[in-house]
């Protein structure tokens, strides 16, 4: 089995299979394995509390995503998600999350969730998921290379000499991946194949995701031909630092969640214009388009977020949210004394590649989990900290559906599919080549498909992504091949995916809002 992404989502499921007793290869594009959104989680995972009840979980990510999600995949979520994070991620994978005195969870609020339930390590809880899982991997002697960048999804129509394949179910059958060490191209082989390739953030000019973030798995998918959906929902987080020097560093919901409130440049709190209920704990789309909203009728670059007068958290500040602290006192913030400024940035991938209950994608023995895939878990707008939860439920359900109908490719079939066939010759490209491109694309999606989105600028940004495809596509197909060229070429058809998705949907809803 192949699984490509090392992020919650690709590692799980690389668990539950080798658990399950088949022979996993997990693949990440990166050096350092560890390179992921999963690892820059902040906020923290649903956990099950007694006080809760999935019924109210169920309402509460209905809610934040409009009524938009799959009743089925929020059901499943909410009934079987936070009981799955403590029988696998803590007491089989042991995970650690912070307790309070008593030496009970100490449970976290963020916006839109009607009851504190999210577990956290501090406010590092991707990293502290992220580690325990590879950690726990290695353990199980799962297979784990770094630095294959998976370029192709093999098919049976697409890529057999055998022309009667031609005329078969579309099936996957493995992947072409580039060993960047070697600079070979590798034929991979498998009976079934799990996209666990992350998100799309890296697509905008401002984001908190990490550089893997390219959209990879979906564009893959996409010329497969799998179904894509909601490819319009990118979720932007309010509350990113805003500093000349430190770029796309979250700040946590959970700040707010422990009371921190937003203020504009004269001190005064303006969330109860715009939401006078839940004001600074409203859903996320909302919370972003009114700093959106102030920053435009002020004419400033950035409002604040104080927490230094509004904490009601029990723990000391620069111990309650420690690299936050940390990294904010680099940038010369003191967070326990002055506000910090922030600015809304692209986030969370709400859309991606169709899947079912288990993970099933369009396409026979393709599965996608975590958050390349669509659940329909989040509608038109994520609930805070459902992503890990999705992240880990998917994988259980997928490894058990792969085991429930596993059917091995045969032998004579594998042996039709060839080796990868570079072109004779090849040129190096300047890297300021791919960089200007890199600086288009991310610039058009901020300002075209961004928080707020119109019918004009979304018409220019499907042209220039058509004219930059064409330039790209032209020169992949003469370059040697080198890991942010495949990126490149996936990355500008995915964010061509988006930008045509939100043309096609006239209807403001949730992320996707439209202007005029
Ligand atoms: C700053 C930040 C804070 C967040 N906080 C929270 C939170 O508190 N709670 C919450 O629920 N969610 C949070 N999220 C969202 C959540 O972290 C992500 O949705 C989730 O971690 C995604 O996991 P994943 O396994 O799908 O992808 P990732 O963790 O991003 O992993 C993607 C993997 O795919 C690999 N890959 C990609 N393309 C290729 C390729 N072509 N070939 C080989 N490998 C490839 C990458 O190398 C990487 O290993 C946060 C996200 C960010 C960025």
């Amino acid at each position: 089995m192949i699984v490509i992404g090392t992020g919650i989502a690709g590692l799980s499921t690389a668990i539950f299979l080798k658990k399950k007793g088949y022979d996993v290869v997990v693949l990440s594009k990166e050096e350092e394995l560890q390179e992921t959104n999963t690892y820059y989680a902040q906020g923290g995972i649903i956990g099950p509390r007694p006080e809760d009840s999935s019924q109210q979980l169920k309402e509460d990510i209905l809610e934040a995503g409009y009524h938009y999600n799959s009743i089925e995949a929020v059901n499943q979520i909410a009934y079987e998600g936070p009981q799955l994070v403590k029988d696998f991620l803590i007491d089989k994978v042991g995970v650690k999350f912070s307790c309070n005195e008593a030496g009970e969870f100490d449970y976290t609020g963020e916006a839109a969730h009607s009851i504190k339930r999210v577990l956290h390590y501090k406010d590092t809880s991707g990293e502290q998921i992220e580690n325990s899982l590879l950690a726990y991997a290695r353990k199980l002697d799962i297979k784990i290379l770094s630095s294959y960048v998976s370029i192709d999804i093999i098919t049976n129509n697409h890529h057999s000499r055998d022309t009667r394949e031609l005329y078969k179910e579309r099936e996957v059958m493995g992947i072409y991946a580039l060993d960047e060490e070697s600079g070979e191209v590798k034929k991979m082989l498998s009976h079934y194949t799990v996209l666990a390739t992350g998100g799309i953030g890296a697509l905008y000019k401002h984001t908190t995701n990490s550089e893997v973030s390219t959209g990879d798995g979906l564009t893959m998918a996409y010329r497969t031909g799998a179904d894509i959906i909601n490819a319009e929902m990118v979720q932007f987080h309010p509350t990113a630092l805003f500093h000349k020097d430190i770029k796309g560093f979250l700040i946590s919901e959970s700040v707010r969640g422990e009371g921190a409130r937003l203020i504009d440049h004269d001190g005064s709190t303006f969330m109860e214009k715009y939401a006078p209920e839940q004001k600074d704990l409203a859903p996320r789309d909302v919370v972003a388009r009114a700093i959106y909203s102030e920053i435009n009728s002020s004419g400033k670059d950035y409002m604040l977020l104080d927490v230094a007068s509004y904490y009601e958290g029990e723990k000391d500040i620069n111990k309650r949210f420690s690299r936050i602290y940390e990294t904010c006192k680099e940038g010369g913030i003191d967070i326990t004394k002055e506000p910090i400024p922030i600015v809304p940035v692209a986030h969370y991938f709400c859309g991606g590649i169709k899947v079912d209950l288990f993970g099933k994608t369009s396409i026979k023995r393709l599965f996608a989990v975590g958050e390349t895939s669509c659940t329909g878990v989040h509608g038109a707008n994520r609930l805070a900290s459902c992503s890990l939860l999705e992240g880990v439920l998917w994988p259980q359900k997928a490894a058990e559906e792969i085991d429930k109908n596993f059917k091995p490719i045969e032998k004579n079939r594998f042996a039709e599919i060839p080796e990868w066939k570079s072109p004779k010759e090849t040129e190096k490209f300047d890297n300021i080549l791919l960089q200007q491109d890199w600086e288009s694309i991310k610039l058009t999606m901020w300002n075209y498909a961004g928080i707020v989105r119109t019918r004009h600028g979304l018409k220019r940004a499907n042209a220039d992504l058509n004219y930059y495809t064409n330039r790209i596509f032209d020169f992949y197909n003469s370059a040697e091949l080198r890991k942010n060229i495949i990126e490149l070429r996936n990355g500008v058809v995915a964010a061509s995916a988006i930008v045509r998705a939100a043309m096609h949907n006239k209807k403001s809803i949730g992320c996707h809002y439209l202007a005029e």
